[in-house]
């Protein structure tokens, strides 16, 4: 058998390269803009050298690099716990479920009463507005499938209907509450004054305080969607799936709040 040369470039490999090259483009996507991404960049480099000491046959250097990447892949695991987790919960969500008819996303218990819940974002807008023109800032934690409730800290129990008067008597300076995040499930909120996981994110404008980096956190961390009305603007952002939209106007915010969580 004739031996291929080592830079043949066949059909398949090419198609080699090009299944690496996505699988690496979806984790640079993935870490991009978190501390994360310097390690991704640093454990590629090793790599990187190491495939090219190995093919010149530089044995002690190769076997060191080699240990090196033998243990990178439990430290990436380790590292990239975050982003690990954040991954599944999307393929969870959107790709394997999205497309499935009615009865077998009410078999993993998602459900689609979206129509009743126009007067729980009308009401939550009319509270929050209020809070707005009162220059109070609030905070809120929506929750879809998962239960937020295990990354949060603090919580106070509340279990009470929602009502716009409630909103305003949750966020308002003088009630023992108002620091932290609310939770709400369907209509009722469950928790307030709970403290939320803080992104890690670098590259964040100045104008996310602790506010809205914990808005992101808790929204990369579970798929709940989290509503901040900032103090300092008085404009609404909502942050889903690690991703935030600011500069929300307070006559949208129920259109957006609908499309926010309905969409799976
Ligand atoms: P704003 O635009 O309203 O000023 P901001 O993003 O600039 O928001 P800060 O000014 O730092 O944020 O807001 C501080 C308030 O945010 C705190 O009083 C507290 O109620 C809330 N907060 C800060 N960190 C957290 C957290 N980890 N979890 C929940 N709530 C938090
Ligand atoms: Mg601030």
């Amino acid at each position: 058998m004739i031996e291929q040369p080592a830079l043949y470039l066949g059909p398949w490999q090419v198609l080699d390269i090009l299944a690496v090259a996505a699988i690496l483009y979806q984790l640079y996507r993935l870490t991009r803009g978190t501390a994360a991404i310097r390690i991704f960049l640093g454990i590629l480099a090793i790599y990187l050298v190491y495939q090219i000491v190995d093919a010149l046959q530089m044995r002690m250097l190769a076997e060191v690099l080699g240990q090196f990447i033998g243990v990178g892949v439990i430290a990436l695991l380790i590292v990239f716990q975050q982003e690990l987790r954040q991954f599944l919960l999307l393929i969870g969500n959107r790709q394997l479920l999205s497309g499935a008819p009615p009865w077998v996303q009410n078999i993993f218990g998602r459900t689609h009463v979206q129509t009743d819940r126009d007067a729980t974002w009308e009401a939550l807008r009319d509270g929050l507005e209020e809070c707005r023109k009162r220059g109070l800032g609030a905070l809120l934690v929506l929750k879809r499938d998962a239960d937020p409730s295990p990354v949060a800290a603090g919580m106070r129990p509340l279990d009470a209907k929602l009502s716009s008067g409630l909103i305003v008597a949750l966020f308002e300076k003088a009630s023992p509450l108002h620091d932290g995040a609310a939770c709400l499930d369907r209509d009722r909120i469950t928790w307030a004054g709970g403290i939320l996981p803080v992104t890690g994110r670098i590259d964040l404008p100045a104008q996310y305080g602790t506010r809205h980096r914990a808005a992101l956190g808790i929204s990369e961390q579970t798929d709940a969607v989290a509503l901040v009305l900032s103090e300092e603007t008085g404009t609404y952002s909502l942050a889903k799936e690690g991703k935030i939209t600011s500069r929300i106007d307070g006559t949208v915010l129920v259109d957006r709040l609908r499309e926010a969580m309905a969409s799976v």
